[in-house]
């Protein structure tokens, strides 16, 4: 740990320093070493990760087996039973538990922030857009790559201009990891649009489960994990970079509080029910399909643990 660089920082919104310290955590999901602090802004709510590993010594925290970047490969093979698989498809759109909810929208120019191993990217071309990515990991970035999409290897601060301006910019569970979101979310908007849409998801930290759970939310993903968003917070961060909130969709998923909860019990000893449970939100199976009925009464509350944001260039 004594080599993963850290730096102090203010609150990006150029709030007076004055924070109070929320919560003291670890990272739970790659089992890497050191503690890391969770404080709030008292002038604008914004929860941040303080002191955090640099730019430059955030690699250390991104493992090649880092969960998503395997999660989004695409899978070449067809699968077996195809009866299955397009009702299995039919009951995901019938349930909503697509977290890629997206405005309806003509065909256009998309980018993609993050793109891991392209999975979204090539759905999306598939369905007539013309897509490009945005990769930090070189791996992920050749996987998506290899499926011929152009996509920029390297973090957004780097990223060139593009040739021609995006209809449509996503972000799946993104923001969160950005070092200077406010920096990163002014680029996107100079490249969009009039009219434009951003569509992002980010983790709710102002959930119940995120009170609950607290050091232990699985969502809280530290120290990956540099902002912790709440609907008000989130709302700030993107007016402050020149983008109008226009509409929240609190996902309708319970998965992050059994993770949680799995969390919770390898702290106690039980490592093996812990751990186990812990892997739920990568395979929930039918038990999504159990949980969705609490799942659309705390999403109508604004208290599930994932929200996706849309958003359009203020004019
Ligand atoms: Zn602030």
């Amino acid at each position: 740990m004594s080599d993963v660089a850290l730096e102090d920082l203010g609150c990006p919104l150029d709030c007076p320093r004055s924070d109070e310290t929320i919560l003291t955590g670890r990272d739970l999901i790659n089992g890497l070493p050191g503690t890391f602090t969770i404080v709030r802004c008292r002038t604008c709510g914004l929860m941040r990760t303080n002191p955090r590993p640099t730019p430059g010594s955030m690699g250390f925290f991104y493992p090649d087996d880092y969960g998503p970047y395997l999660g989004t490969q695409v899978q070449t093979t067809a699968p077996r039973r195809k009866l299955f698989a397009s009702l299995r498809k039919a009951a995901r759109k019938l349930f909503e538990f697509n977290t890629t909810r997206l405005p309806k929208l003509p065909a256009g120019r998309m980018l993609e922030v993050g793109c891991a191993s392209g999975a979204f990217l090539h759905e999306m071309a598939a369905k007539g857009w013309q897509v490009e990515g945005i990769e930090f990991s070189p791996k992920a970035a050749a996987a998506a790559r290899a499926l011929g999409h152009p996509v920029h290897a390297g973090s957004l601060e780097t990223a060139p201009a593009p040739a021609e301006p995006f209809d449509l910019i996503v972000g799946w569970m993104v923001l969160e990891h950005l070092h200077d979101p406010v920096l990163a979310l002014k680029k996107l908007n100079a490249w969009m649009k009039p009219g434009g849409w951003l569509v992002l998801s980010v983790p709710n930290a102002g959930a119940f489960e995120a009170k609950v759970f607290r050091d232990s939310w699985y969502a809280l993903h530290l120290p990956n994990h540099l902002y912790h968003y709440s609907k008000k917070t989130v709302r700030l961060v993107l007016s402050a970079a020149g983008w109008e909130l226009e509409k929240i969709h609190f996902q309708r998923v319970l998965f992050d509080p059994i993770a949680s909860f799995g969390n919770v019990l390898r702290k106690t000893g039980m490592s093996r029910l812990g751990t186990r449970l812990t892997t739920f939100p990568e395979q929930p199976g039918y038990w999504r399909y159990a949980l969705y009925p609490a799942a659309v009464v705390a999403a109508a509350l604004g208290q599930t643990g994932r929200m996706t944001i849309w958003a359009r260039k203020a004019a």
